[in-house]
């Protein structure tokens, strides 16, 4: 795989259940692993993250990251993802509060702030998510610095900075990235 100076390579699953889209699935996670070393990211727009998180693991993710808004019990869900042996993830909608991360902050590897509504590429930032972002990079510097504080949706050079800028250390990047003339150059504009 041409990864551009990349970190980790992140793969969005979505069920048509919890979001109106379907992408793709264990399968094709199995492919892709097979393709590269890079660290997998699985965000998994499901809605029952619990049952499936095991065999997301087995299939090659390197950490996986769910939705509080889904049907699984969150603790359950960080528990089984870490009885695979890799680091869990809480991820959050626009319109969910921030403090709907508080109670797991202290158990999980990541938090995922969504940019944009889960379920489709190519939509535009959200600027109105960024004072959440800015109040859970408060608490994880308070709980637990450890924990990554990740971005996904509308990405580009401008919103990266703005992300930075209030404390995200992840950023996601997919329409911007696979339009960039030359990606590369784009992830090195993205981490200046
Ligand atoms: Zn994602």
């Amino acid at each position: 795989l041409e990864t551009s100076g990349t970190d980790m390579l992140h793969f969005d699953v979505m069920d048509g259940r919890f979001v109106d889209n379907i992408s793709f699935g264990i399968p094709v996670l199995e492919a892709i692993r097979k393709k590269t070393d890079l660290f997998l990211d699985v965000h998994l727009m499901i809605s029952d993250p619990l049952h499936y998180a095991a065999r997301f693991a087995k299939a090659g993710a390197n950490g996986i990251t769910f939705h509080l808004e889904s049907e699984s019990d969150p603790q359950k869900t960080i528990d089984a993802i870490h009885a695979c042996g890799i680091p869990a993830g809480i991820v959050i909608k626009p319109n969910t509060p921030a403090e709907a991360v508080l109670p797991y902050l202290s158990s999980v590897e990541m938090v995922l702030v969504m940019t944009v509504e889960p379920g489709f590429g190519g939509q535009s930032f959200l600027h109105s998510t960024m004072p959440k972002l800015h109040q859970i990079r408060q608490w994880i510097d308070e709980q637990n610095p450890a924990c990554e504080l990740e971005v996904d949706g509308g990405v580009n050079v401008e919103t990266a900075k703005i992300c930075r800028d209030n404390g995200a250390n992840v950023l996601v990047a997919g329409s911007a990235y696979f339009k960039a003339a030359d990606p590369a150059a784009f992830v090195r504009a993205v981490k200046a």
